[in-house]
């Protein structure tokens, strides 16, 4: 990542991780922090869950992960893996055989504690499996579900148990000489999940899998998680992330990029600044961004547009962003190109013109990227 020797209050340092890939993904190093979601329809329904992943992908998911607790998930897998445009990742809980039945399949990764599918043998075999088929593995240690002899140690979850049993699934995997592996330590909890994260991230140099677990609906998840995670990334810490609501996956993958942009963790597509708007607005801002943001959804080349009401706060946010528009009066507003006034603009179709403006600046981008590729 680039850091900013203008703004060094705008540096974030990055814990160091080792990489893995995820099918093509990479995941931990200097990779950019992936953004994940999950499924939640019926896994054996292939065109249900393959339709899913496609629309989460089409907002930017870049890896997906589908829950397989029975063999006919893990027998649909196999063409949801090769239909989907990103790497799956088989969510398992301890049934050994539908690991290797989701390897088998085409999974690019395994959720999986080896810690919970039993003897020796068969965590051989799903390692052996993993390693075959090229697939990583993502330990997933949750504050819900930590193993009786931890709870019984530490009185309740705590972020010392929960680091204890990661580690002590992260051995398990050492054993058999398997490195391909990520961690995440999840609690709904918040302070919980940042003191376990904080806790893993000195411990290890693994990947880190980050997510506020059973965080919420839309609205009080998106807070949640946005305090939890954002801290974390704040602190270097993460390398690939999901950000879990009940909730359409879409939106999942929505806040996930929402928050990594409010950090300049990542970029992409449009990036709305808008006012609240009050009573100098000169237009209807809340309306107009909302309909700008569903027209714009297609946008995937990082630009900055600022919508405001009025010239209060207009000019200076035209200022830092690639297109501005500013409410005036009389029916009209100023556009601005680069911070810099650059012609009026009538209200009543200043939507078209905005959207218009965007997916041309989009187009230049691209094809200067291109050319200079
Ligand atoms: S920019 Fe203007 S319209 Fe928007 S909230 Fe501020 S004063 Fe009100």
């Amino acid at each position: 990542m680039s850091l900013n020797p203008v703004r060094p209050w705008r540096n974030i340092y990055r814990r160091k991780s080792r990489q893995i890939m995820v099918g093509n993904v990479p995941v931990g190093g200097d990779a950019p922090i992936s953004v994940q979601t999950m499924t939640n329809t019926d896994s054996s329904d292939v065109r249900a869950t393959l339709d899913q992943v496609i629309r989460a992908a089409e907002v930017g998911a870049d890896i997906v992960r589908v829950s397989t607790p029975d063999e006919s998930s893990t027998r649909a897998l196999r063409e949801i893996c090769r239909e989907s445009p990103v790497p799956i990742v088989a969510d398992i809980h301890f049934h050994y055989k539908r690991a290797i039945e989701a390897a088998e399949a085409g999974a690019a990764c395994l959720r999986i504690n080896p810690g919970n599918i039993g003897d020796e043998k068969r965590v051989a075999e799903v390692v052996r499996a993993a390693k075959d088929h090229g697939c990583s593995i993502r330990i997933g240690v949750n504050a819900g579900s930590l193993e009786r002899h931890l709870l019984e140690k530490y009185g309740e979850p705590c972020p010392e148990a929960m680091v204890e049993s990661a580690m002590d699934h992260i051995r398990i995997l050492e054993d058999h000489d398997f490195r391909e592996y990520k961690i995440s330590v999840k609690a709904s909890d918040v302070f919980l999940a940042a003191a376990a994260y904080q806790g893993i991230a000195e411990a290890t140099d693994a990947p880190i899998h980050l997510g506020i677990t059973e965080a919420g609906g839309l609205t009080s998840g998106t807070v949640k998680s946005a305090i939890g995670l954002g801290n974390l990334l704040w602190m270097g810490i993460g390398d690939t992330l999901r950000v879990s609501l009940s909730a359409d996956p879409v939106e999942e993958v929505k806040v996930g990029f929402e928050i990594l942009k409010s950090l300049g963790l990542r970029t992409r597509g449009v990036q709305i600044i808008s006012c609240p708007s009050c009573a100098r607005q000169g237009f209807d801002v809340i309306a107009t961004v909302a309909e700008l943001e569903e027209r714009l959804e297609h946008i995937k080349t990082p630009i900055s547009l600022s919508i405001i009401g009025c010239v209060v706060n207009g000019p200076g946010e035209a200022l830092m962003t690639d297109i501005g528009f500013t409410g005036g009066g009389a029916g009209s507003g100023m556009v601005y190109m680069a911070g810099k006034q650059d012609h009026k603009q009538s209200n009543a179709d200043m939507i078209d013109h905005i959207v218009e403006l965007v997916e041309k600046k989009s187009a230049e981008i691209e094809a200067e990227k291109a050319a200079a590729e």
